[in-house]
């Protein structure tokens, strides 16, 4: 089940614990309380050896700590957990090595402990760059604060990333052109650009919080298409922009449908047709791995079917697009099997989607709607 030739093989750690539960948050993140972080550090450990005793011969390109918190996890952990990758696989000598952080002060403190311990990008949770928005999405830091973590990190990180939310209720485009245009002069490679998204189970959710209407979110995402590329920082997915080479590996992989193995409480890897989920809940996780090595919960196999759909799903978020006949015949499928060609020419019509031979994208008017094109496109 072959996917893209460059699509990579990653590892994903994920670190369940933040100081605190942010309002708009539905990832697997609960509030850290006294955790022994030596027995983490031995359960990770020991779920990375299972996987590594599973994927004999691959190569990595990619380590990724994410979250959660994983700038809470002790510099230690992340440099024996980058070591023990290093022992039990050989990795791509360019791998990339990305760990999520806040930028509060504490966590900034310990920048370069985690770049000795082979950290190669950082990815810095800034979110806004307004005071009354950073407390309104209940973050711990404030403007000042997450300005000196970048300028921090700039120095200590060989590539360095950083997030913001934009359509937050009443942002207006002269606003968010304000913010955008100063995050720009800190003349980034990387951001990842996120439309606020209100999800049942969240603090908002339960509030009502409404985000923009259509027109005011379409808007919203158009200035930013067109200020970052601009700038030279075209958006390469849907809610990521990079200068040209400097994209994220490790979520190439997953858009391009490469192979992965995640590890830590509610990772989700992908080995061939392999989908497989580790327990969410962080207690029953450490004593499953405890007992047994491994904290898995599901293991299921995917019908080539479902494979190309996930991977069309995936694909199709990238400004690349995807290589339709390659896809499917990676999955061993015909084309046919994976798209209605009448609902294609359908989207093209529409202009959501374009070809160019075997290569489909979605175009910007397309991309807001993907799900949308995808019940359209899929058999
Ligand atoms: S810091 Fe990140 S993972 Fe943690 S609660 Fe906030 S948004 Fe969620």
């Amino acid at each position: 089940m072959a996917a893209e030739p460059d699509a990579g093989f990653g590892l994903y750690v994920h670190w369940p614990f933040c100081r605190s539960k942010c309002p708009y948050c539905d990832f697997n993140s609960r509030p850290a309380g006294a955790i022994d972080q030596p027995r983490w550090a031995a359960a990770l450990l020991a779920e990375l050896d299972y996987f590594a005793d599973r994927t004999p011969g691959r190569r990595p390109t990619s380590l990724f700590f994410g979250g959660g918190t994983p700038s809470l996890l002790d510099p230690e952990i992340v440099s024996a957990i980058v070591t023990r990758v290093r022992a039990r696989w050989d990795c791509a000598p360019d791998w990339e090595v990305s760990l999520e952080s806040n930028p509060d002060s504490a966590d900034a403190g310990r920048f370069q402990a985690y770049r000795d311990g082979g950290v190669t990008r950082l990815s810095l949770g800034l979110q806004a760059l307004d005071d009354t928005a950073l407390r309104w999405l209940g973050r711990p830091h404030d403007v000042a604060e997450g300005r000196a973590a970048l300028e921090l990190a700039r120095t200590v990180f060989p590539r360095l990333s950083f997030d913001l939310i934009h359509s937050r209720p009443g942002q207006s485009l002269a606003a968010w052109r304000d913010e955008l245009a100063l995050a720009l002069t800190f003349a980034p490679d990387h951001l990842s650009l996120y439309q606020l998204t209100i999800e049942d189970g969240t603090v908002f959710g339960a509030r009502g919080v409404e985000p923009p209407d259509d027109d005011t979110g379409r808007a919203l995402l158009d200035l930013t298409r067109a200020m970052t590329a601009a700038v030279g920082l075209p958006a390469y997915e849907v809610s990521n922009h990079a200068r040209p080479g400097a994209e994220c590996r490790h979520n190439l992989t997953y858009w391009r449908g490469g192979d992965w193995v995640g590890i830590g409480p509610g990772a989700h890897g992908r080995l061939g047709v392999a989908a497989i989920a580790q327990n969410r809940d962080p207690d029953t996780w450490l004593a499953a791995v405890e007992t047994i090595g491994h904290g898995t919960e599901t293991e299921e196999t995917l019908s080539p079917e479902s494979l190309a759909a996930e991977r069309v799903m995936m694909g199709l978020r990238l400004a690349a697009g995807i290589d339709i006949g390659a896809l499917a015949a990676g999955c061993g499928l015909a084309v046919e099997q994976v798209i209605d060609r009448r609902g294609l020419a359908r989207l093209i019509e529409a202009g959501l989607v374009e070809s160019d031979g075997d290569r489909l994208r979605a175009t910007p008017d397309g991309w807001p709607l993907l799900d949308s094109v995808l019940a359209m496109l899929l058999v």
